[in-house]
């Protein structure tokens, strides 16, 4: 069996300035694993999720996609390997409607015989309550809505792997669970996917394996459930509302 991880950072130490924000992480998701990533504020999860792809050049450590060190290379070469990133924050384009926001996703598939139309609407029927929206100013959207329509975007793009930084933030608690539940289905169909939740209950819900950083290292891994079952590990980082 092929047990070499579709993703991984091995030793990455990142930052911004003279103090590195990651020391030494290592982090690895294989093929059709969810992996939740925990930590406080300041943790260093954002830091991660942008050294892993391509947004923030690593200091030192390989961070290895599908075989190939990306440590090095720029975003859009990253993203075009088959990492896509639903960034914190979400990152639309207000002014642009739902739909050509979520098209936009699939522009290293165009020219390739991909039917974009197609996979759009594959893509949104996951999400019924976007369904509506479609043709809406993204701005206009709600913070729900905004969330899976950059979902849609990320899934455009037919990723190895999918990155999801913060998809609960600023989203009230039925929305979240909402949105984790499509998640769940996402995961079941085989898709890899890292996602760093403060709602890290939902997190771990969904995910086969935990990860926890702590001031920029990881200091404990393991079995999701087994996290989840840690009661004060849920009380110290899990931010419960
Ligand atoms: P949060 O949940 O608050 O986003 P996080 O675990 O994602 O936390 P990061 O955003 O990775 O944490 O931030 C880790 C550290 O890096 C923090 O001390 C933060 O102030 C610092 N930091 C983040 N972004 C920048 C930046 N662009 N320039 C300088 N320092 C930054």
């Amino acid at each position: 069996a092929d047990a070499a991880p579709v993703l991984a950072a091995q030793g990455v130490t990142a930052g911004y300035g003279a103090a590195p924000v990651l020391e030494g992480v290592d982090v690895a998701v294989g093929a059709g694993e969810c992996v939740a990533l925990l930590g406080a504020n300041g943790a260093g999860k954002s830091t991660l999720m942008r050294a892993l792809s391509g947004l923030l050049r690593p200091i030192g450590g390989r961070v290895l996609l599908a075989g190939a060190d990306v440590a090095r290379e720029p975003a859009h070469r990253v993203a075009a390997r088959g990492l896509a990133l639903v960034p914190e924050g979400r990152q639309v384009f207000p002014a642009l409607t739902a739909r050509d926001n979520i098209r936009l996703g699939a522009w290293r598939r165009r020219g390739l015989g991909v039917d974009v139309e197609a996979e759009l609407a594959r893509a949104v029927a996951r999400f019924p309550r976007l369904a509506r929206r479609l043709d809406s100013p993204a701005g206009l959207l709600s913070g729900g809505e905004q969330q899976m329509m950059a979902l849609a975007r990320g899934l455009m793009a037919d990723p190895r792997v999918l990155l999801l930084d913060e998809p609960s933030l600023g989203l009230a608690p039925g929305t979240a669970s909402e949105l984790f539940a499509i998640l769940a289905d996402l995961r079941d169909e085989g898709v890899t996917i890292l996602v760093v939740d403060q709602m890290a209950d939902l997190a771990l819900g969904i995910a086969d394996r935990g990860i926890l950083l702590e001031t920029g290292r990881v200091v404990r891994a393991g079995d999701a459930q087994a996290l989840r079952g840690d009661g004060a590990l849920v009380a110290a980082y899990l931010g419960h509302p």
